[in-house]
């Protein structure tokens, strides 16, 4: 349920209300908008009489919120959320770069990635540590020297780091890292998800191989009512009959994602087509559809890449696609 007050209305009266609402069992979520403010109401309201509520002089109408994501619904928070990364902003009309390579392999390759990528224009470094990979036999990732790697790239570009994390257990060693994030086969891990609540820095959460919208919605839910509330969102494409190409990028998840949540929607065009030359385009219609930002595997020396290669864009190839997605996002702003 929320609560929608009447413009203007003086914070002690806005704060009575309040109180009276928790005193009924209710937490509160209040979003504080340039136009509107709205309280939110998370937990039973069977109790709650609307019509009661609705007679008060501070309050403007009242309404049912019947979706089942609660702080994550647009409805709570009418205004877009802009999750912060030191001096970078997500959403809201803020729009991200992340480029870097799949997995971190040693000092200078993610080094020599990360000022390429900086020249490029990104203003975030993606590198995996710790790799969730299909075969135990594939390469799993330089783990805590991954991470220590990234520190050292992001201290010679400035460039905040994104990196995977995959078990709770290692959340100490991610103390450092400036976005955390879920992959998307770890979308539905619950006891990961309630951890992160209690971690106060950003989440990258990826849509699972074969998760709906509401599913998604459902898994940053958990991370906001555990009382994380920075979450970004990433459409990363879905299992579908995609013969030929890794998976099939659900850009239609953007808009309809936008309409749902107040939370930032990235898109990452490399794990959903797995071929280097479908990422232009893609990201291209990442921009066009609105989109908050564009995370982009970019590898040196792709063709001896130890990871996802085959759709690692080479540097130069990055630079001349940034162009063209600030061209794009002229066009369309
Ligand atoms: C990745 O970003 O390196 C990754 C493993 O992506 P996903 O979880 O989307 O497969
Ligand atoms: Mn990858």
């Amino acid at each position: 349920m929320i609560v929608v007050l009447k413009p203007g209305v003086p914070e002690e009266k806005r704060d009575r209300l309040i109180e009276w609402l928790q005193s009924m069992g209710m937490k509160i979520h209040l979003s504080v908008g340039e136009y509107q403010t709205i309280i939110g109401l998370i937990g039973d309201s069977s109790n709650i009489d609307v019509d009661l509520i609705e007679s008060l002089d501070i309050v403007d109408s009242v309404k049912v919120v019947t979706e089942t994501f609660k702080q994550v619904n647009r409805k709570f928070h009418p205004d877009d959320s802009i999750i912060e990364v030191g001096d970078v902003k997500v959403g809201g009309g803020n729009f991200c770069l992340i480029a870097g390579p799949c997995s971190v392999e040693n000092e200078s390759q993610i080094v020599e990635v990360a000022k390429a990528v900086k020249a490029a224009g990104a203003n975030m470094l993606r590198g995996g540590a710790f790799k969730p990979r299909t075969s135990p036999y594939d390469f799993q990732g330089l783990r805590g020297e991954g991470l220590e790697l990234l520190k050292i790239a992001r201290a010679e570009t400035g460039l905040p780091i994104v990196t995977e994390l995959m078990s709770a257990t290692d959340i100490p060693l991610f103390e450092d890292v400036d976005v955390i994030q879920v992959g998307a086969r770890n979308m539905q891990n619950f006891d990961l998800l309630k951890e992160l609540g209690s971690v106060k820095k950003p989440i990258l959460l990826k849509r699972g191989l074969a998760n709906t919208l509401k599913e998604l919605l459902m898994s940053a839910e958990y991370i906001m009512a555990s009382g994380n509330e920075n979450v970004i969102l990433c459409e990363r494409g879905i299992r579908t009959y995609s013969d030929y190409l890794r998976n099939t990028l659900d850009l239609a998840a953007v808009p309809m994602l936008h309409e749902l949540t107040h939370l930032p929607v990235i898109v990452d065009p490399s794990h959903a087509t797995g071929i280097a030359r479908m990422v232009p385009p893609m990201a291209l219609a990442a921009a066009a559809c609105g989109a908050d930002g564009i995370m982009i595997e970019v590898h040196n020396d792709p063709q001896h890449a130890l990871c996802d290669g085959a759709q690692s864009l080479r540097p130069e190839v990055y630079a001349d696609l940034v162009k063209k997605i600030n061209a794009v996002r002229e066009v369309v702003k």
